[in-house]
């Protein structure tokens, strides 16, 4: 199959049809219609279509897609099938929660070591995930191979810190400070500015009340 580029919002929208692909495998369904998708994961069904037609026909007419060729067509294509690792560096409150919460509802991905500056938690285990001192990043980044990190040191940390894990050879930050770090073209950052994204969803209720439809899987 082709690796054609696809477009940012339906990369987006496959770990949401993975889903619940993985509900209905599980519950020994064998074919789903767009329309039935459409329903549950409460993205248009015509959107839908438009998205699988980027990895080329999967579906057939009148019979819908059958659930356990998608499944694993886009288990490869969201590489499900092997576990990457990722650091995080900054273990304050957000960096805590995120270990502790170290993404359990997905087998793929993983938080497998953290770093952090402060003497008093480097070199200790924070739940489960060793913690490391900013001096062996570089080096441990590179025996675990971890080409992503998610970055929760205070603002004005962020850019040193994006440098050094450039330096080290990340290839992939989830940047969860608020400002935009500049990273070469060959690193691709992924913001996530939670006050931003809550203040987002308050100005709508001010401004449109409760009318305006869920767009976080569409947009
Ligand atoms: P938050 O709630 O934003 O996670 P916090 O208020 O608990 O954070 P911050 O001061 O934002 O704490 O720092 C987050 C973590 O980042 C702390 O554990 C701090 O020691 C660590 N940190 C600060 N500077 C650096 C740095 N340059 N490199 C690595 N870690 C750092």
């Amino acid at each position: 199959m082709a690796e054609a580029k696809i477009p940012k919002a339906t990369a987006k929208r496959l770990p949401i049809y993975y889903r619940y692909l993985n509900i209905l495998f599980n519950a020994g369904k064998q074919r789903v219609s767009s329309t039935e998708l459409s329903e549950a994961v409460q993205v248009d069904s015509a959107t839908i279509r438009r998205d699988f037609s980027y990895f080329g026909a999967l579906g057939k007419r009148g019979y819908g897609y059958d659930v356990e060729n998608l499944l694993n067509f886009f288990k490869k294509t969201l590489n499900q099938d092997r576990l990457t690792n990722v650091a995080l560096i900054g273990v304050g409150n957000l960096g805590h929660a995120l270990l502790n919460y170290n993404f359990r509802q997905t087998n793929s991905v993983r938080i497998s070591a953290a770093f952090d500056i402060n003497e008093a938690i480097a070199n200790t285990i924070q739940s489960g995930v060793p913690v490391y001192p900013m001096a062996e990043m570089k080096e441990q980044l590179q025996i675990q191979q971890v080409d992503v990190a998610i970055l929760t040191v205070p603002i004005e940390d962020a850019q040193i810190v994006a440098d050094e894990l450039v330096d080290a050879g990340v290839k992939g930050i989830m940047n969860f400070t608020p400002i935009r770090v500049s990273v070469p073209a060959t690193v691709r950052v992924q913001n996530v500015d939670l006050a931003n994204e809550l203040q987002t969803l308050i100005y709508f209720l001010d401004h449109y009340g409760s009318e305006t439809t869920n767009n976080s899987a569409t947009e």
